[in-house]
């Protein structure tokens, strides 16, 4: 049995806590991989290394730090395949959308590439007479950010890309069920000329995440994951005076509208309902067609393409859709869920609760389902799921519509399928979700863009990547600097403008 380990100013460290946690192959179902679980001790042996590393860090030039992006990326690209395969051996997701998830984490590295630019500050000359004044982005010093499993690769790449390049040192706790990825992300960076220390991987749970929240030394944390944990995190993270961002999670609605182009709706829905076997904070989990005629023409168009649908290993071939979900615990709760679904009057228009997979009878698979005419009182449409799970809701007309995806309390992204510009531009104005999507099911922004959803799904106030990275991992320091001259008359007791 393979034993992971934390890695540690520039080497794999064994853990020393005695408590490890299984890392599975879903498409088996074996366990691959025991993964250790930091403790406070292990973790505040990292923050001490960090602390002493990250001055010089901070100390290099915005430009040489920027270099180390752009090897860094070179690298990625170079590894590209041995990445996407640790990915979906861990997390079960197809290798083009593990590439995929490697990808969009490295769009975020090259944007960094940019730091010099977007570090540099404020000046006004002449802010009174003989008085000049800056400002300075500076790092926080030590940072720190617990990832969710469904992105092993993007998402630390999205935190530790940007706190690095501004000049902080980094400990990223990643997520347990699939951490080989990270630590091979941080030999290689490593490798692209990163000093030690400055990215540390700690594996671990509750403690690990615990023993980061109290740390003295830590400046911030940067959370992606549950809802419940989300909150959690930012409620102990900011009472212990930390800079705190949490990412939750979603229930995206899209909504179908009766001029929008049936069939591009169907195959829409088909890619951002089940691809990653619906475990992404984006998936589209609810369908939300305008009146009767076009919910029965949708469901009509989505039958075919879901019966359709491969399911299968990473290894299967390029003709599978999506993999198994990431555990059996993960399985049990989706299928708990679509029960609630029929017990409270769902329509189960495709039941794939008997779903098996020949020869990977023990495999975390999940047969695709649809439910129609769910209504908002259900559970499987006020919890979210995470698996290959789509809901109907049916609408009268476009407010109601409308009303759905404002009144429930998730606000990550959605979709409005439409040729009416007037109904897209005012959906997109008034619908209250961070990020939406007009004939796009899936809005990712780009690393140039800010990522970031509304009420429930976030707490805290800036969002990921883009411009907003280097605010929240900057702190601005403003320098008012008047030379001897402008002092000859004698001292000034008055609070008063610089006229
Ligand atoms: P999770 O909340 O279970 O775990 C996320 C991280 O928190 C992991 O590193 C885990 O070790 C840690 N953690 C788990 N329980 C904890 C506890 N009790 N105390 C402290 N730390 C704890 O989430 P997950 O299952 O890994 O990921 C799926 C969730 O993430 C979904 O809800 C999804 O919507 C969300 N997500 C959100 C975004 C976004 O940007 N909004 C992106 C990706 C995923």
């Amino acid at each position: 049995m393979q034993e992971l380990t934390h890695y540690i100013d520039g080497a794999h460290v064994k853990g020393t806590s005695g408590r490890f946690a299984d890392v599975f192959n879903p498409a088996t179902g074996e366990v691959q991989a025991k993964v250790p679980l930091a403790n406070a001790q292990e973790m505040d042996h990292a923050v001490q290394i960090a602390l002493k590393a990250q001055p010089a860090w901070a100390a290099t030039n915005p430009q040489r730090r920027a270099r180390v992006m752009m090897k860094f990326v070179d690298l990625l690209h170079r590894d590209m395949d041995k990445l996407a395969e640790a990915l979906s051996r861990e997390h079960g997701k197809t290798l083009p959308d593990a590439a995929g998830d490697v990808q969009r984490g490295l769009e975020v590295v090259e944007y960094c590439i940019g730091a010099p630019q977007l570090l540099k500050g404020e000046f006004t000359d002449g802010a009174g007479p003989g008085i000049d004044m800056y400002s300075m982005r500076q790092p926080l010093g030590v940072s720190a950010g617990i990832t969710p499993f469904n992105f092993p690769a993007m998402i630390p790449m999205w935190m530790f890309a940007p706190a690095i390049v501004c000049g902080n040192a980094f400990i990223l706790k990643p997520s347990e069920r699939d951490p080989s990825v990270p630590l091979m992300l941080a030999e290689l960076i490593e490798e692209a000329g990163l000093p030690k220390g400055i990215l540390q991987v700690i594996n671990g749970d509750k403690e690990a995440v615990d023993a980061i929240l109290d740390h003295d030394v830590i400046q911030s944390v940067g959370f992606v994951g549950s809802t419940p944990i989300a909150e959690y995190i930012y409620g102990r993270g900011c009472s212990n005076g930390k800079r705190v961002q949490c990412f939750g999670g979603a229930k995206n609605h899209m909504i179908i509208m009766p001029d929008a182009d049936m069939d591009q709706a169907a195959d829409a829905l088909i890619g951002a309902g089940y691809g990653a076997a619906g475990e992404r904070c984006m998936a589209i989990s609810v369908a939300v067609p305008v009146g009767e005629k076009t919910a029965d023409a949708l469901i009509e168009k989505l039958i075919p393409r879901i019966d359709a649908l491969k399911v299968g290993p990473y290894t299967g071939g390029k003709d599978v859709d999506y993999g198994p979900v990431v555990t059996a615990a993960a399985k049990a709760n989706i299928l708990r869920l679509v029960e609630t679904g029929v017990e409270q009057g769902a329509e189960l228009v495709v039941d794939g609760r008997d779903f098996s997979l020949q020869g990977y009878e023990d495999g975390f698979f999940v047969g695709p389902h649809l439910f129609d005419r769910v209504t908002k009182d259900m559970d499987i449409y006020k919890h979210e799921i995470f698996g290959p799970v789509l809901s109907v809701v049916r609408a009268n007309d476009y407010e109601e519509a409308l009303g759905l995806a404002m009144d429930h309390e998730m606000g990550n992204g959605t979709a409005i399928f439409t040729r009416d510009g007037d109904a897209a531009r005012d959906f997109a104005n008034r619908v209250n979700v961070g990020m939406i999507g007009v004939n796009v099911p899936i809005p990712v922004p780009l690393a140039y863009h800010t990522f970031g959803g509304w009420k429930k799904s976030v707490f805290g106030d800036l969002n990921q990547h883009g411009p907003d990275a280097f605010k929240f991992y900057t702190r601005t320091k403003t320098v008012t600097a008047r030379w001897p001259s402008g002092i000859k008359q004698g001292g000034e007791f008055n609070f008063k403008p610089m006229d």
